[in-house]
């Protein structure tokens, strides 16, 4: 049995440590991981500038592009044959709702679905002021959602995004399915000035809200469950696609 495991948070994030210590006793695990911090860089693919991939122990790489250039290049190129699974995580954060669109996290998982290779995207849920981070819940979590993945297989082109509340192991509730949410940022934008008095700006805040649907992501989550969601790549909406034709020509 094959893992591979990636990140966004950078191949020295405590998230990524958690699952290469508690995959190990599910196979031969790759990690295969960007150099630094590249959350929020969704499914960007690095196509005007060299790759680097440097070796950072046994069956081990540090990556200078994109939790997608991880996967691409891992599958294609630095591992010696084909994952039986892909696992992206644990993402320092959650990734609920709206976020699965920003994600690095998720788009390696999604990079590794849309190649044909099971998938599992996994974030732990902090909440901000937490001074905890229980990234031990979260990869046990995953194990055993890689475990029924090896087991069960996944529909094609179909991950598996979970989100674990930031608990102690014994103090998680469960594993819920649960839909895609609404996890929704007020938009920020804070402008300031260079030295030489030229216009910048910070975009993004902390402030969010869960549009409150009942059964989806975020309420499971914050309910003491860790939620998993399918994600499929077809992004189709087929009962507008029988509107759609009465607005085109066939
Ligand atoms: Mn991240």
């Amino acid at each position: 049995m094959r893992i591979l495991i990636c990140n966004d948070d950078g191949i020295d994030a405590p998230g990524i440590r958690a699952l290469e210590a508690r995959l190990p006793a599910l196979g031969e695990v790759w990690v295969v991981a960007p150099d630094g911090p590249r959350s929020a860089q969704s499914h960007a693919l690095t196509m005007h500038k060299p790759l680097r991939a440097r070796p950072s122990g046994p069956r081990r790489f540090s990556v200078s592009g994109t939790p997608a250039d991880c996967v691409y290049l891992a599958l294609h190129e630095l591992m010696d044959g084909p994952p039986d699974v892909v696992v992206s995580g644990v993402n320092d954060g959650g990734n609920l709702g709206n976020d699965i669109f920003y994600s690095g996290t998720v788009a390696a998982a999604r990079e590794a679905a849309l190649g044909g290779y099971p998938a599992i995207a996994v974030s732990l849920h902090r909440e901000p002021g937490d001074l905890d981070a229980w990234f031990e819940t979260a990869a046990e979590v995953t194990a055993r959602a890689t475990e029924a993945v090896l087991t069960r297989g996944l529909p094609p082109r179909v991950l598996l995004n979970i989100n674990v509340p930031n608990v102690a192991p014994a103090a998680l509730k469960g594993v819920r399915a649960a839909p895609m949410g609404r996890r929704e940022y007020a938009p920020l934008v804070e402008a300031r000035h260079d030295p030489r008095g030229v216009r910048y700006y910070w975009i993004g805040g902390p402030e969010y809200v869960f549009a409150d649907i009942e059964g989806s992501d975020g309420p499971v989550v914050e309910a003491g469950w860790a939620a998993v969601t399918p994600i499929h790549c077809e992004l189709t909406l087929t009962p507008f696609l029988e509107d759609l034709r009465g607005w085109t020509d066939a």
